[in-house]
């Protein structure tokens, strides 16, 4: 944690009154900790985006191109007429206040411009003031306002203070939903050269080797290989984890993190383990080595650009249909944009489990199916023998992580895999998970250092749903499914609620699972000693 970080009960002082200034004054301070820095020339270079050059927010001068308004003004225009989604939401908002309260990031900073009708309204200004009748003659008595590079700053700090959890959207009666705006928002800014590098490179290393991490064929075999060694030593049995294998009957997708960050690796042991005792045919891809698409950040070409490797994998090793495995906003893209954007994948089968023979109807169109539908299945089928003992020190909550509730429905399935994994299971509070969930405050590319104070803030509604349950019940693992929450979460629960680890679901499956011919298991995948083995039954006899 940075020095310059409040303590908690400094950032808890919120102040929520409003500032004494004009809403319609666009002028920002870029103070340590709130913003993200800006990207680096190399990676807008090596995606072919415009205007790379050195600069950073806090600067006086952006050195914007010199038609950076015309430029913002075509886009806008240009994004008017493709997406009808866009158009309306400029044009509907009634300014009735419902999603006003409902964003994390306004709940933790006080700031009113991170009310989500407040956000819409920065760039809602300017499509009154150049895009309509009223505004084009009467300007501000048309709730218009002047593009200046003000504003253009206004736009940076706010658009990248707006995870895209969509949670507002949930609460307004027209269904607006503020996270598209703030992509078009970031989309624009994109046109002057004005991006974030915690977007941007991971983007640019995917482009290069298939994940954001940057990581090659080799180091990718690497890490699979080191997780099967692992297995071995904890389970005794050594699994197989193929790559690149051509003519599997399924390819599966992770994002990066399961593969190289902790707690994600727990997870990938958990799938290893999983699709073993099941007999699963299956490969990994050394290119396809990215579910997540940090395109969703910055743009719809860029998200396709990014997404097509999926398809193209697929194709080249010939598998049937494909699972992906736990990650927040690899399943937005791929259940709202793949099969228009890359598809229609004709090439690959209607998925069925070839366990169960169960068909998975809801992926008929994308042929791509998440994992915990694929577990789901299997445990209702009574295809697993599991053993929720093996996860009496866990006393669990569950997150629902945006993109997977809000953005693709999966509410009951982990809930469904948690029950029958672990004995100790308690909800956070109504208003806090299914649609309602809270944000952890760092997504869409917002999980950056320099942005602590703001992920804190954001984060403040979460931790404070782990917090009542810790307190009430002893809750001391809060499991998620994205990748994103996975490495954000341990950050923000130990500033707001010490003595709370995060988990992945399949890491907790993991645990419970007992594999045909493994020996006895005395720890979990971290490691840690079992409560309940045979030698603590022996000593309660
Ligand atoms: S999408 Fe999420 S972060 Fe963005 S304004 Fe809505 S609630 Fe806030
Ligand atoms: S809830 Fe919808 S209509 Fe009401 S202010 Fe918010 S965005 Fe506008």
């Amino acid at each position: 944690m940075a020095e310059t970080t409040p303590r908690p009960e400094q950032l808890i002082q919120i102040d929520y009154k409003p500032p004494k200034k004009d809403w319609q004054d666009p002028k920002v301070e870029f103070r340590k900790g709130t913003y993200c820095y800006s990207a680096l020339p190399k990676n807008l270079e090596y995606l072919g985006l415009p205007n790379p050059r050195e600069w950073q927010p806090y600067e006086e001068d952006w050195k914007l191109p010199p038609d950076w308004k015309e430029i913002i003004l075509n886009g806008m225009k240009e994004r008017l007429e493709k997406f009808r989604s866009f158009r309306l939401f400029m044009d509907i908002c009634v300014r009735c206040g419902a999603c006003a309260d409902k964003c994390h990031f306004y709940i933790g900073s006080g700031d009113p411009k991170n009310m989500p009708v407040l956000r819409a309204e920065l760039i809602r200004s300017i499509y009154r003031r150049y895009f309509t009748p009223a505004g084009k003659l009467f300007h501000g008595l048309a709730g218009g306002r002047e593009l200046t590079v003000d504003v253009i700053k206004e736009w940076f700090y706010y658009f990248y203070q707006c995870s895209e959890c969509r949670r507002c959207s949930v609460f307004c009666p027209y269904g607006i939903d503020t996270a598209e705006i703030t992509m078009i928002g970031r989309e624009l800014l994109n046109l002057i050269g004005c991006n974030i590098n915690w977007v941007l490179e991971p983007a640019a290393n995917c482009f290069r080797t298939g994940n954001h991490l940057g990581i090659q064929p080799h180091g990718f075999k690497d890490s699979i290989d080191f997780a099967v060694d692992e297995l071995e030593e904890i389970t005794g049995i050594r699994v197989d984890a193929p790559i690149n294998r051509k003519g599997a009957e399924i390819l599966f997708i992770v994002p990066s993190a399961d593969y190289f960050g902790t707690p994600h690796y727990y997870t990938l042991l958990g799938y290893l383990m999983l699709f073993h005792e099941v007999g699963l045919d299956y490969t990994f891809s050394a290119y396809a080595s990215e579910g997540g698409n940090f395109g969703l950040f910055n743009s719809h070409e860029m998200i396709k650009r990014l997404n097509a490797k999926i398809y193209a994998e697929a194709k080249r090793l010939g598998v049937k249909w494909i699972i992906g495995g736990e990650c927040g906003h690899m399943w937005r893209v791929l259940h709202q944009y793949m099969n228009t954007m890359n598809g229609p994948a004709d090439f690959l089968e209607e998925p069925v489990s070839p366990i169960t023979g169960t068909r998975f109807e809801n992926a008929k169109s994308t042929k791509m199916v998440h994992i915990s539908e694929f577990t789901c299945d299997l445990i209702k089928n009574d295809r697993l023998k599991l053993d929720p003992s093996r996860n009496d020190h866990w006393n669990v909550t569950y997150h629902d992580s945006c993109n997977i509730a809000r953005g693709l429905g999966l509410f009951e399935e982990p809930r469904y895999i948690l029950r029958n994994v672990c004995r100790q299971f308690h909800e956070m509070p109504e208003n806090t998970i299914r649609e309602q969930s809270f944000c952890c405050g760092s997504g869409s590319g917002l999980g950056t250092d320099e942005n602590l104070e703001m992920r804190l803030r954001g984060g403040l509604p979460r931790a404070s749903a782990v917090k009542y349950v810790h307190e009430k019940y002893g809750v001391n693992v809060l499991t998620c499914m994205c990748a994103i929450d996975k490495a954000t979460l341990p950050g923000l629960l130990e500033y707001w609620v010490p003595g709370v680890e995060v988990a992945g679901v399949h890491e907790l499956l993991g645990n419970a699972l007992v594999m045909k011919g493994e020996k006895e298991r005395t720890t979990d995948l971290r490691g840690e000693p079992l409560l309940h083995t045979k030698e603590t039954e022996a000593a309660h006899a």
